[in-house]
C-alpha cells in the first residue's frame, strides 16, 4: 500500500515514542530530510521537495527497536540517516514517514587486535582521534571524514582516502561483522559475520538498520602531505600511476587534477600557478625523501609539503580530493556537475580527454582493485542537458570505462547495474512490508509494485 502521512495520528506516534528525542519543527525536518543530492541537477529536480514527517534520534539499540516496532505497527516508512553527507539522495525519504538519525548512537565499544567495535553514529574523525594513540586508524575514509558516520559510510559510501592501499569498502575483509535491526512483525537484532555482511553493505539502509559494526583497522603512520605540480596532465597522470604502483612508497592518497581544476581550490592558489596540473598526496613521512626522485623523473615540482607533526593544523589536502573536488568547483561555478568513473587504464583517460576536452575536466583518484592500482575519477562536467549528460556516460561505457552514475537515487542504477539477489532475499526476510527507505531498491519495487 502507498503510504499516506495524513492517515497517521502523529501525536499518538509521538506518545508511543515518548523518551526518544523527536523533531517535528519544519526547518529541522527540511535539514534532516536532505543530503548533498544537489551536486546532481537531475536529482535536484527530483528530490528537493521530499520531507520526513518526523525525525527521531535514538541513543541505544533498544530505542531503535522501539522505533522499528512503531513503524511496523503503523506501516510507516523508515529511512536511516547518519550525517546526511550522501550524494545520491540515499537518505532522502521519498515517501515521507520517519527518518531515524543515528548520530547519537555513537559509542566506541572496544579496539583490540586491529579491529574496532563501534556504534553506527560514530563520526570517522572522532574515532581516529581515539584510535591513533593506540597505533591504529580507519583503513579508508571519505573526504567528508570530519562529519560522516561509520554507519553512513558503510550504508552509502564506497571508498576514499586509503583505498589506494586497502581497496573499497565492499572488498572482503574490510567489514567483519554487523548487528542489524529488522522490521519484521516483532523487530529483532540479527548478527551478520563474514561474507554475510554483504547483505547490508552499501544497501542504502533498504534492508536493515545497522546498530553496531566490527571494522578492521590499519596501522597508523605519521602521515605527511604534498602538492606536486606538472606542466602537463599526461605527466601528472603517469606520475600518479607510477607512485600508486610503487609498493615501497607508503601512501594513503594519490589524487590527480588536470588544469584548470586546481584553479577552483582557493586555499591552494599560493602553491599551484595557473596552467598547471597537480597531484595531491598523503604519504608516510618516511616516504617523502624517496618521493623526490620520482617527482624529478616526471619533471614535476614539489610545491608544498606538510609534516606529520602539523597533521591537525592548516590545510587538509584530503578535503580537496574525492568529492570535495566537486564541492570546491561548485562553490565557484554551481552549474558544474560530476561523474564517477573507473577508467582502468591511462589510455582510456587519454581517449576521454580527446573526445570531451574541457567539457569533462579530469580528476583522477587512484585505488587498488584486485591487487592492481587503477585510475578512477570524479570528473567535473560542464552540464548542459540531461540528454548530453547521458551521451557522455554512454560514450565512456562504450569505450572501456565503467560509470557509477551519481545522477540516480536507485541503488542498482548507480554503481552496481544489476540486481543483487542476496540483498533482495535479505530484504524479503527482514522487511516484509517494504518500509525501509522505500523506492531505492529496484529489485524490490519491481517485484512488489506499490498499490494505490
Ligand atoms: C563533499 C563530499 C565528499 C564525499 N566524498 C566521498 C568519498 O571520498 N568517498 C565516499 O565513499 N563517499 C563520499 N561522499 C559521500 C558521503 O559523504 C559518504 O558516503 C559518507 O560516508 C556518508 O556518511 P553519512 O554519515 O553522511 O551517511 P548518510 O548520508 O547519512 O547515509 C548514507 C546512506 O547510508 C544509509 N545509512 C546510514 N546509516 C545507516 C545505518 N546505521 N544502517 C543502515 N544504513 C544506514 C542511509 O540510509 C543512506 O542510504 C562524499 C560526499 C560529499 C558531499
Amino acid at each position: 500500500m502507498t503510504f499516506t502521512a495524513a492517515s497517521i495520528n502523529w501525536d499518538a506516534i509521538a506518545t508511543e515514542l515518548a523518551g526518544i528525542e523527536a523533531i517535528a519543527d519544519p526547518n529541522q525536518l527540511t535539514k534532516l530530510s536532505l543530503d548533498y543530492y544537489d551536486f546532481s541537477p537531475i536529482l535536484a529536480a527530483q528530490l528537493g521537495h521530499k520531507r520526513a514527517n518526523l525525525v527521531v534520534r535514538p541513543t541505544t539499540e533498544a530505542e531503535v527497536l522501539r522505533v522499528a516496532q512503531v513503524c511496523v505497527n503503523h506501516r510507516i516508512p523508515l529511512t536511516v540517516r547518519g550525517a546526511g553527507t550522501g550524494n545520491y539522495g540515499q537518505c532522502i525519504p521519498l515517501d515521507g514517514g520517519i527518518v531515524v538519525d543515528l548520530t547519537k548512537l555513537n559509542a566506541i565499544h572496544w579496539l583490540k587486535g586491529g579491529v574496532a567495535c563501534v556504534d553506527p553514529g560514530v563520526r570517522l574523525a572522532t574515532f581516529d582521534k581515539q584510535a591513533r594513540p593506540q597505533g591504529w586508524e580507519w583503513r579508508m575514509y571519505p573526504s567528508t571524514y570530519r562529519t560522516a558516520t561509520i554507519g553512513g559510510f558503510i550504508g552509502g559510501g564506497s571508498g576514499g582516502i586509503g583505498s589506494i592501499t586497502y581497496g573499497q569498502l565492499r572488498d572482503r575483509g574490510n567489514l567483519h561483522a554487523v548487528r542489524v535491526v529488522t522490521l519484521e512483525d516483532t523487530p529483532r537484532v540479527l548478527e551478520l559475520r563474514g561474507d554475510a555482511v554483504q547483505q547490508v553493505n552499501h544497501a542504502y539502509g533498504t534492508n536493515g538498520i545497522i546498530t553496531q559494526l566490527e571494522v578492521p583497522l590499519a596501522p597508523a603512520y605519521d602521515w605527511a602531505e604534498a602538492i606536486v605540480t606538472f606542466d602537463d596532465f599526461a605527466a601528472a597522470a603517469q606520475f600518479g600511476q607510477t607512485l600508486s604502483d610503487a609498493d615501497a612508497l607508503i601512501k594513503k592518497l594519490v589524487s590527480i587534477h588536470a588544469d584548470p581544476i586546481p584553479q577552483y581550490f582557493a586555499a591552494l592558489q599560493t602553491y599551484i600557478p595557473a596552467g598547471k596540473s597537480c597531484a595531491l598526496l598523503i604519504l608516510a613521512e618516511s616516504s617523502l625523501a624517496p618521493l623526490q626522485d620520482l617527482v624529478a623523473e616526471f619533471n614535476g615540482a614539489i610545491a608544498y609539503t606538510k609534516p606529520a607533526t602539523d597533521a591537525q593544523k592548516g590545510i587538509n589536502l584530503a578535503e580537496f580530493t574525492w568529492n570535495h573536488t566537486t564541492l570546491h568547483a561548485r562553490a565557484v561555478d554551481p552549474t558544474l556537475t560530476y561523474l564517477q568513473t573507473f577508467f582502468f587504464t591511462l589510455e582510456n583517460v587519454d581517449k576521454m580527454i580527446r573526445e570531451f576536452g574541457d567539457e569533462v575536466m579530469v580528476h583522477l583518484e587512484f585505488l587498488r582493485v584486485n591487487g592492481k592500482a587503477i585510475p578512477a575519477g570524479l570528473q567535473l562536467v560542464r552540464y548542459s542537458t540531461p540528454e548530453r549528460l547521458n551521451e557522455i556516460i554512454h560514450y565512456h561505457e562504450a569505450n572501456g570505462c565503467a560509470i557509477a552514475n551519481p545522477h540516480t537515487y536507485i541503488l542498482e542504477d548507480g554503481g552496481r547495474k544489476v540486481i543483487d539477489p542476496v540483498q533482495l532475499a535479505f530484504k524479503e526476510q527482514v522487511d516484509p512490508y517494504g518500509l525501509l527507505n522505500p523506492g531505492k531498491m529496484r529489485a524490490w519495487f519491481e517485484k512488489y509494485p506499490p498499490t494505490a
